[in-house]
């Protein structure tokens, strides 16, 4: 390593020359108590901006050990970190220093949740903050002397200044690594106390808008307070003063494993219940008024999506055979209707290994959820291959232990089925299990049940590793974020509209990442889709996701955030240029 110094001198050498000389600035550079690593030089001033790394020795951080002893701790005091870092850069402001992307610092931070991200890296002996900058140029020539400004004074400055722990956010950063230590706990409980999901007492669910994720103003929303008879407690480890007494109790409702139904009128708040416990799978920052809603980690939002390829999924136990004759067994098409989606999204779930399913009549198809009695009488059962999820929902819970938690608000037969009916009124819940029950009890559905065949659990597809592939053109891999839209993966765009629980695009392109690495090197033993993902989500527990670009361990891994099973098998599921090994369907 050569220091700073070093830098400055390469950079007075190709000042003014053609921007391809910025490669000479490639290296690693030490300083005082820390290191600059630039790794990736773009190409030109209005490429992808250049990626660095800074470094600072832990004894020149001090970074309180407490607060990355567990893994747990140590995610969200990186979380915490990268966003100091991104409030120091911005504060510094991206002055002129030329054209295109010139003077530009950033680092990918997060938002309202808290995820395991590239961004920071705690060790025990080093903390790194992974930024991009904009390498000044005017025209296409090299202006070095803003370079030299731009990263030996405003970029370390900026990192140090968010890094190295000072007094006057110790206070702020240990709050925020206790509360989401304290979300994990709950997380952590909930299978134990044959919870689902848990809405404290107090928090905020309503969003500032359709467009952002900020909470809405506190005078505007109704707070949330759990129905007396669904109220259950929780010792935290540690006490926080929105929520908690003293001792770190706090209260809310625990939604049981099973069958519950969320009803009442429309525009009383059931869909932002039920989005808040889709987004409870990740932790949230303090303030962000979902903090203390937390769902278990396997609970997965189903949808009807048309238009979307299916890539042979056994869809028999809610399809059955199609006109013509047309099997459901192993069923593909380019373009999947309303319920065929939906029914696809359930069993991809389940192969996935979620046995928690979150459903809102919003966005499901009428056929796949209900058929009343006037409709059985007459489409008999002979012209419809569809069995309802309503005629699926109790087998599904009672003989696989799959829970659901379900939006109905326009259908009553579901009352059957629920162990647990929660009417949402003016934007606060109530339990209503039991006018429920004595609701179907004296107005029966007159729905004929029964004489199906045992719902079948799909057994794990084995994906041929050749149709994942993210190459385009002349071999160049391919793989970017729209947004949480879609993933560029090669010459295919991943349509991922429809998959709600992605929480930042730098989960997509790890997703997209991790499809890469699964096709070119997890898959030669033709290993089944639970197994690939088991075997990506080993690779994430032990080199987070670091290890899904092959850069090497001292580089800039790329703007990547820690994705769920679930999504990634969504993904794959949506490429269209996906095949399913022959023989093991099913
Ligand atoms: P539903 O699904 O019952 O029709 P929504 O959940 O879509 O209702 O909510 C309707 C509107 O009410 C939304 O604009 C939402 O932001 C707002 N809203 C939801 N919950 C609250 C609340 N607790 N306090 C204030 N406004 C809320
Ligand atoms: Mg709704």
């Amino acid at each position: 390593m050569t220091d700073l110094d070093q830098l400055a001198s390469v950079l007075r050498r190709i000042d003014g020359r053609g921007y391809k000389a910025y490669k000479d600035i490639r290296g690693a550079y030490v300083f005082d108590g820390g290191a600059l690593f630039i790794d990736h030089v773009q190409g030109d001033p209005f490429a992808s901006p250049s990626k660095a790394r800074v470094r600072l020795a832990a004894s020149t951080a001090l970074l309180p050990a407490e607060l990355h002893r567990s893994r747990v701790r140590r995610v969200a005091l990186e979380d915490f970190l990268a966003r100091r870092v991104r409030s120091a850069l911005r504060k510094r402001g991206t002055p002129n220093r030329g054209i295109g992307k010139s003077g530009l610092m950033q680092i990918d931070a997060g938002r309202q949740e808290v995820l395991e991200r590239a961004a920071v890296r705690v060790s025990a002996d080093s903390v790194e903050a992974r930024v991009e900058v904009g390498l000044p140029a005017a025209g296409r020539r090299i202006l070095g002397r803003e370079a030299e400004s731009m990263l030996s004074r405003d970029l370390l400055d900026s990192v140090r200044e968010a890094l190295v722990w000072r007094p006057e956010f110790a206070e702020e950063g240990a709050a925020f690594v206790c509360c989401v230590e304290n979300q994990e706990f709950i997380r952590g409980e909930l299978a134990r106390r044959g919870l689902t999901a848990f809405v404290a007492d107090g928090s905020v669910l309503p969003r500032a808008s359709g467009v952002s994720d900020r909470p809405m103003a506190a005078e505007e929303a109704v707070g949330f307070r759990s129905p007396e008879t669904m109220r259950v407690e929780f010792e935290l480890p540690n006490p926080d003063s929105r929520y908690t007494g003293e001792d770190g109790s706090i209260t809310g409702m625990g939604i049981p494993e099973g069958v519950t139904l969320v009803v009442g009128g429309g525009y009383h708040g059931k869909s932002t219940l039920l989005r808040a416990i889709e987004f409870g799978v990740y932790p949230h920052i303090p303030g962000d008024g979902r903090e203390y809603v937390v769902a278990r980690g396997d609970a997965v939002k189903i949808r009807a999506e048309d238009r979307r390829r299916i890539e042979k999924v056994d869809l028999s136990s809610l399809i059955g055979e199609l006109p013509n004759g047309r099997s459901t067994v192993d069923f593909s098409t380019d373009e999947a209707s309303g319920s065929t989606s939906q029914a696809a999204a359930i069993l991809e779930a389940l192969e996935a290994g979620s046995r928690l399913l979150l459903v809102d009549e919003d966005t499901a198809a009428t056929n796949l959820m209900v058929r009343d009695a006037r409709m059985q009488r007459l489409v008999d059962r002979e012209s419809e291959p569809i069995t309802p999820l309503l005629d699926r929902i109790r087998e599904l819970y009672e003989r696989e232990g799959v829970s659901a938690i379900l939006v109905m608000g326009g259908c009553g037969d579901y009352f059957d089925v629920a162990d647990t009916v929660i009417r949402m009124r003016d934007y606060r819940p109530e339990e209503v299990t039991g006018e429920a029950r004595e609701i179907a009890r004296t107005l029966p559905s007159q729905r004929g049940f029964g004489g199906v065949e045992p719902f079948r659990l799909p057994t794990g597809r084995v994906p041929d590793p050749r149709s994942i592939n993210p190459l385009k053109g002349r071999g160049k891999v391919k793989i970017e974020a729209e947004g949480v839209d879609g993933i560029r993966f090669g010459g295919d765009t991943i349509d991922m509209r429809a998959v709600e629980q992605v929480a930042d695009p730098s989960q997509l392109r790890a997703i997209g990442h991790s499809l890469h690495k699964a096709g070119r090197e997890m898959a030669d033993d033709r290993p089944d889709l639970p197994q690939l993902l088991d075997r990506l989500e080993e690779l994430l527990e032990e080199e987070s996701v670091d290890g899904l670009t092959s850069f090497g361990p001292e580089a800039h891994p790329g703007n990547l955030a820690r994705p769920r099973r679930y999504e990634i098998a969504a993904a794959l599921n949506r490429l269209r240029s996906l095949k399913i090994a022959d023989g093991d369907a099913g």
